[in-house]
């Protein structure tokens, strides 16, 4: 472990470079696709309205946050009062209207976590999936793609770790791994965290946007257009970004002690956050709060066992940055 190559000459992060640049090039939608999530949102937007005019229709998730991969299936989420009082009725309506219209593979699933309606546009050709009153998860999403538009290099970096979850198995929640929303808050919080920082924190500055849901206060800068030059003062490229990401994940997060907090842009203590011992279901084994619900550890999901999975994950993307010549191919093998 002393031995180990703590820095890469500049011919190997050229090449690293290039690589991942290359790999991100490759996943980015084109804007046809983009272009036919909308026309499929307008399609539902205008079926829905014919029922109930005041329901409103907002993309979530990766399709909106601009951490989606081409060929992405669209989230979205249903807002209106009625729905609070019978979600299933009101889901099983819709259902019946998306039938109608011929959308294909319409499924309600009323009973699951999160009670959605799936659907797949034989015209477009997407899938997607429908929530209801789900506005904490439109608003994060809002907090993520805000963070995007700072600096490039978030999307970069998050693209490359998401691409690296998805082909070792590491971003399965029913699996006891992360969601693709931990790992961009790991990356975010990364960033806040470099010297110079490259992202600022944006729950800590003057508030321009604020909405209270469910008796939750999300308020945050959202100007971000003002912020573009707030990362040029850190010179690293994404090879380098990704090489301290996963360095940082195999042997210096302190997993006893810390919880990684993009509100803060700091880490914070379990013990502060009473995230010291297991509670029902939640094990707090990696802990990363949640932006707005703070008693919200998105790590819950992680197990005794996939914890293991995870570092030894991170251990082994770590080794073979430090080490290997060519190590894009063994980074995103299969496992
Ligand atoms: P992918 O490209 O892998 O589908 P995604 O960004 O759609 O990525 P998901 O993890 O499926 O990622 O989450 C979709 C959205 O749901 C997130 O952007 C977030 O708004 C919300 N979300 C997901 N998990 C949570 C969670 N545990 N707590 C709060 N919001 C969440
Ligand atoms: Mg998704």
């Amino acid at each position: 472990r002393n031995l180990k190559r703590q820095t890469m000459c500049r011919g190997d992060i050229n090449k690293l470079n290039a690589k991942f640049l290359a790999i991100y090039d490759s996943l980015i939608p084109a804007d046809e696709e983009k272009a036919k999530q909308k026309q499929l949102l307008t399609l539902l937007e205008k079926l829905v309205s014919k029922e109930w005019p005041e329901a409103r229709l907002y993309l979530y998730g990766s399709c909106a946050n601009s951490f989606d991969f081409s060929k992405s299936d669209i989230d979205v989420c249903l807002v209106m009062e009625a729905a609070n009082s019978d979600k299933s009725e009101v889901l099983l309506k819709l259902a019946d209207i998306l039938q109608a219209d011929n959308l294909q593979n319409v499924q309600a699933l009323t009973r699951a976590r999160v009670p959605i309606v799936k659907l797949m546009d034989p015209v477009t050709g997407i899938s997607g999936d429908i929530c209801m009153n789900n506005v904490l998860a439109v608003v994060n999403t809002k907090l993520l793609r805000d963070y995007a538009h700072i600096d490039v290099r978030l999307r970069q970096l998050a693209f490359i770790v998401k691409h690296w979850a998805k082909s070792r198995g590491v971003n399965e929640t029913y699996q006891g791994t992360l969601s693709s929303y931990a790992y961009v808050l790991m990356c975010i919080n990364f960033l806040q965290q470099r010297r110079p920082a490259v992202l600022p924190c944006l729950q800590g500055m003057d508030i321009t946007y604020s909405v209270t849901i469910d008796n939750v206060e999300c308020a945050f800068f959202d100007q971000v257009e003002k912020l573009r030059d707030f990362g040029s003062r850190n010179r690293e490229s994404i090879g380098q970004l990704v090489w301290a990401f996963f360095h940082y994940w195999a042997y210096c997060h302190d997993y006893a002690n810390d919880v990684i907090s993009v509100r803060t842009g700091c880490t914070l203590s379990k013990r502060a956050k009473d995230w010291t011992r297991r509670i029902g279901n939640d094990r707090h084994l990696i802990c990363i709060e949640d932006p707005f619900e703070l008693s919200h550890d998105l790590g819950r999901v992680v197990d005794k066992y996939s914890i293991r999975v995870l570092r030894e994950e991170f251990e082994r993307a770590a080794e073979i940055l430090h080490y290997d010549p060519n190590p894009c191919v063994k980074l995103f093998e299969p496992y």
